[in-house]
């Protein structure tokens, strides 16, 4: 490559000293995230100079995001963050799935993204719907939720490991999902939260379990390659994440 294209790029996406740096990468979403939650928002690397670099130069994300598909979860504000910052994967349920995965390896192979950041969140329908149980109505749905039961089981939580009540069939996939409380039994073990919170921790280990990719970067020993896994959970109504929280599951 040129010396002028890669001054160009550096140009471009600015400071990327920080980039094998986990902890500097933490603090940057952290004060994004407070940013977001006082409502003192930067909205940084929007701009149309911003739009025509990146076209030009490519993308050099610092994060990615394995998020929830919930429309009240967009990483992109809720880290007060722009163009080519963070690398976002969106799936109902934040599951690491071929899909999911296949993407994170490309982050981490081909763009250099170092820093992967798992986030469940508050009131999530996916995960109660893996905790209320009952026989999906499609294959599709049946494989989201089997990537959450692990987490289900590991909780103890709701009908999910209750063999009697996994049996009984859904009605519609509308009535279902339409209303995402759980009955009292699951809510005052604070099921959801938990099953959240342990379903992000799951998936962080799977990425790393189901990808020879992610292992290696995982396991590098050179720390300008190296990746690290963080998780997150996301409250709606105050706009925090809390990282690296534990979800009291054993
Ligand atoms: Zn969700």
């Amino acid at each position: 490559m040129s010396s002028k294209k890669e001054s160009e790029k550096k140009k471009c996406w600015g400071d990327s000293s920080f980039h094998d740096d986990p902890k500097m990468i933490l603090k940057r979403l952290k004060d994004g995230n407070k940013r977001f939650v006082t409502n003192n928002l930067e909205r940084p690397n929007q701009s149309t100079q911003r739009r025509a670099c990146t076209a030009n130069n490519g993308q050099r994300p610092y994060v990615i995001v394995l998020s929830c598909a919930d429309s009240r979860v967009p990483p992109e504000l809720i880290f007060d963050t722009g163009i080519a910052d963070i690398f976002v994967v969106r799936v109902a349920g934040n599951i690491a799935n071929t899909s999911s995965i296949a993407s994170i390896e490309f982050a981490v192979a081909v763009l250099g993204c170092q820093f992967i950041l798992v986030l469940g969140h508050e009131g999530c329908g996916a995960v109660a719907t893996a905790i209320k149980g009952g026989e999906a109505p499609s294959e599709s749905l049946r494989h989201l939720l089997e990537e959450i039961k692990p987490a289900v089981k590991k909780c103890k939580c709701g009908n999910g490991i209750d063999e009697k009540k996994k049996k009984k069939k859904w009605k519609t996939l509308k009535d279902e999902c339409k209303n995402e409380a759980l009955s009292a039994e699951d809510t005052n073990a604070g099921c959801l939260t938990k099953v959240t919170i342990e379903n992000a921790h799951h998936a962080a280990k799977q990425l790393v379990k189901k990808s020879n990719i992610l292992k290696e970067a995982a396991a590098s020993t050179d720390i300008a390659k190296k990746l690290t896994i963080h998780t997150g959970f996301y409250h709606l109504a105050s706009g925090k994440v809390d990282f690296d929280i534990k979800s009291g599951c054993n």
